[in-house]
């Protein structure tokens, strides 16, 4: 089991959430949180770690999160701006892009913009009351990474999809789509989680664990409470024209439906309508199945 684990390739997202981590903490600080983590693997205790990120300014907090997603100039959004904070007043954090497919689609991710945020995010949670253990902050880590991941994977979709139905981009309905979709899908992700959790224990502890069930359990109960925090926190942030819309796509099954409408055609409509093919119902599926197969992954440093 362990040969198999160590022969396969790490994934650019799994490779980024271990660039963050590395970047973020000093070596030092990283050994403490390992060892630690490891005395305590069952009853993820609290750490000793005290960290500058402690120290944030709540002036610092105030982002807007945003990407790149190159296409046609923006539809209005759907929201009017008087229920929100005005944007401009937030320091517009850029995660990642998506340049769409000529012979290929690109997914980008912003290393330095992903670490500036998590320091900001992990922050927050220290000042929550969260512990500054492995497993809290590498956690909050990783569900940047894969929300930024989720986000960048819904746009090629789309992409991949209008090469078929040539239905046209409305960039601040794609962004509100794009936010609702990390949203519904990030906590099919846990799995994924433990792997990167196990991974920074074997580099950093000079271990070869993986984790069992019963471990596996005790760390997903315990980061419950981390979860709904940065669900709450992430998501909030996204306050920008478009982005912040996700409010009205929350339900999943409103969502699933306007975004076949969003991305449907002549002849698919038929297909469900005088074919009774749920063709509306194959696009949640070939969401979930496509991800990121077929597109380029870049870490950019700048
Ligand atoms: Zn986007």
């Amino acid at each position: 089991m362990l040969l198999l684990l160590l022969l396969l390739p790490i994934d650019k997202h799994h490779e980024l959430v271990l660039n963050v981590f590395k970047s973020i903490f000093t070596l030092d600080e990283i050994k403490i949180l390992v060892e630690e983590q490891i005395r305590g693997l069952k009853p993820f205790k609290p750490g000793i770690v005290k960290l500058s990120l402690e120290k944030f300014h709540p002036e610092s907090h105030k982002v807007t999160l945003v990407d790149d997603f190159m296409g046609p100039p923006s539809e209005p959004p759907i929201i009017e701006n008087d229920l929100f904070d005005d944007p401009r007043n937030y320091r517009e954090i850029i995660l990642g892009s998506y340049s769409p497919m000529h012979s290929q689609g690109v997914i980008t991710f912003y290393q330095k913009n992903i670490e500036e945020y998590c320091r900001t995010l992990i922050s927050r949670a220290l000042g929550e009351g969260f512990h500054c253990n492995l497993a809290n902050t590498l956690f909050s880590m990783f569900y940047m990474v894969e929300t930024t991941w989720l986000h960048e994977c819904f746009h090629y979709y789309c992409d991949y999809k209008r090469s078929f139905t040539h239905s046209s981009i409305n960039r601040n309905l794609e962004e509100a789509f794009a936010v609702a979709h990390s949203r519904l899908e990030i906590n099919r992700s846990f799995r994924r989680f433990e792997f990167c959790f196990a991974d920074i224990i074997n580099i950093f502890g000079d271990q070869h664990i993986t984790l069992e069930i019963e471990q596996r359990r005790a760390l997903r109960a315990y980061l419950r409470n981390l979860e709904r925090f940065l669900h709450q926190t992430v998501f909030s942030d996204f306050r920008s024209p478009g982005y912040r819309d996700w409010r009205l796509y929350n339900r999943p099954d409103y969502y699933h439906r306007e975004l076949y409408e969003y991305l449907k055609d002549n002849h698919l409509e038929n297909l469900r309508s005088n074919n009774f093919i749920p063709v509306n119902e194959f696009i949640r599926h070939e969401l979930y199945m496509l991800k990121d197969k077929g597109a380029e992954l870049i870490i950019s440093m700048v």
